[in-house]
């Protein structure tokens, strides 16, 4: 991860499981960093996933395709973070140290998709996660946030329509942006291979080269 990100914007963390990474990530990690005006967008690959089994592939080659796909796009880095650091990977856990790192008065996003917003009540300390960072919700079709409840609650008391408060305050929104749609996850990509199909153009040509190399989802 490159330590020189620009000081003046927000820093986005965008966490997943990557599994593998692919241009429905990437494609929507530089929209955001275009429309939020970001210094540096970090795509944090998740170790141990608190809320679904562990992942086949080891987070080592889960991180090592996501640090192929951002290679050369200096406002996209890796944050290997959640790989250093015992039992699950809470993401709270990976926020408080980024807080540390950062200092209090920086702009921090954690960034997820909408299927992840619904059921943040379920994430360790949930609570918390707008005392240290704000959370931007890519908006994917097909997902449509809950009308009442404690999510449609926590939503309606922190949510932002000016995407320029990100800059304003350290921590504190969420904010829902609309990002071009593109229906690609890793799940299919996963099937493809092991139905011996290629997913060609549905990820970067270095990380098909590495699932190939290193005989990964056969
Ligand atoms: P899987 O199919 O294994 O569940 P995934 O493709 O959803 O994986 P994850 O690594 O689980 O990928 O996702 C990390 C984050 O990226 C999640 O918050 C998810 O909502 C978001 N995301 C996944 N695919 C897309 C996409 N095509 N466009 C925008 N966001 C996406």
């Amino acid at each position: 991860m490159s330590p020189n990100a620009a000081p003046q914007g927000p820093v986005g963390v965008f966490g997943g499981t990557f599994n593998p990474v692919h241009y429905g990530h990437l494609r929507s990690a530089l929209e955001l960093v275009e429309h939020l005006q970001l210094s540096q967008l970090r795509l944090m690959p998740c170790a141990v996933p608190p809320h679904r089994g562990e992942p086949e592939c080891a987070a080592e080659h889960r991180a090592a395709m996501v640090e192929l796909a951002v290679a050369g796009e200096p406002s996209l880095a890796c944050d290997r973070r959640e790989l250093m650091r015992p039992g699950k990977s809470y993401s709270v856990l990976s926020l408080e140290e980024i807080r540390g790192e950062l200092g209090s008065g920086r702009g921090l996003c954690l960034v997820m998709g909408c299927d992840a917003l619904l059921g943040i009540t379920d994430w360790h300390r949930w609570q918390e996660l707008l005392d240290l960072a704000h959370i931007v919700v890519i908006a994917r079709p097909g997902w449509t946030f809950p009308a009442s409840g404690e999510v449609a609650d926590w939503l309606q008391a922190h949510r932002l329509d000016d995407r320029r408060e990100l800059h304003r305050r350290a921590c504190g929104s969420i904010l829902v942006e609309e990002l071009r749609p593109l229906a690609i996850s890793s799940t299919e990509i996963r099937d493809m291979l092991a139905a011996g199909r290629s997913p060609r153009y549905l990820v970067p040509e270095p990380v098909l080269d590495y699932i190939h190399t290193h005989s990964l989802y056969g």
